[in-house]
């Protein structure tokens, strides 16, 4: 009884998840995809911009990821994913082809947001380039939005940025030591000193967020205008 119970449990905390097929996979560089879903209930899913859904990736794994758009009359969703090639969720999406059946949980809240007129400063990474772009496209009467990635390559991240229309963000190199969270701080400071009182989104790899808000806090900076969001930790 106790282990019947313990499985239901077990089912319900990891949700529902609804069948969908692959439409389109577009491979950009090496390390991104941009992959599109179809299915039935995409048609009654609701989802807001910056929300995550949660991928089946193999029998019991599955994966958060942030879609790109969600076209309800279409049934459709898109996502971009980094393609960093160490884990099963990575490999997974590097093969994809159309056709392939995939499942997809609810949406469910991710970043605590809303865009305020006063513009937004945004830093990730590679797997944060799809809610950038969720976000800056919702973006309506709001403020403007300033991105900066750390990113593992340049010319992949450049590639995928002007395929997302978002080529005026600012890119950083990424090394071992992450002496280049320096650069990135001297960055976001410059930002943040031309806006009155911007937001500041930081998410993606929770060590360089966490570095970053602490460097900006000495510099006097307000946590109350700073909101996190970690996407993956190094191990
Ligand atoms: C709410 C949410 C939304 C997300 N949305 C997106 C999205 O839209 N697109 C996207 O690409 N990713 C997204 N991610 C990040 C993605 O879920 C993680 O990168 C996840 O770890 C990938 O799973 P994996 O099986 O490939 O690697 P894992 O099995 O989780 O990890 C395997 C190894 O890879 C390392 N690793 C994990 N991610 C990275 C990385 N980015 N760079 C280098 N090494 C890494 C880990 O440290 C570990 O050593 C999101 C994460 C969250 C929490």
């Amino acid at each position: 009884m106790f282990f019947v119970k313990k499985m239901i449990m077990a089912l319900l905390g990891r949700g529902f998840f609804y069948p969908v097929s692959v439409s389109a996979v577009e491979n950009i560089g090496e390390d991104f995809c941009v992959v599109e879903m179809h299915g039935e209930a995409l048609k009654k899913v609701s989802w807001n911009p910056g929300e995550k859904m949660k991928i089946r990736i193999g029998k019991r794994r599955e994966r958060s990821y942030t879609p790109l758009l969600v076209d309800r009359d279409e049934g459709k969703a898109k996502f971009v994913i980094y393609l960093h090639h160490k884990g099963p969720g990575s490999n997974w999406a590097s093969n994809l082809k159309i056709g392939d059946a995939c499942y997809l949980s609810e949406s469910r809240k991710s970043l605590s947001f809303t865009p305020s007129e006063e513009g937004c400063i945004f830093f990730g990474d590679e797997t944060t380039i799809g809610v950038a772009y969720a976000l800056k496209s919702a973006q309506k009467n709001t403020g403007s939005f300033t991105f900066v990635f750390e990113v593992s390559s340049l010319s992949s991240a450049q590639q995928v940025l002007e395929r997302l229309n978002m080529k005026n963000s600012k890119l950083v190199l990424k090394n071992k030591e992450n002496s280049h969270l320096v650069d990135v701080q001297k960055i976001l400071s410059q930002e943040i000193s031309k806006g009155i009182n911007p937001q500041l989104v930081l998410m993606g790899n929770s060590q360089s967020m966490i570095k970053i808000r602490n460097g900006l806090i000495s510099l006097g900076f307000p946590t109350s205008q700073c909101k996190m969001k970690s996407y993956w930790s190094s191990r």
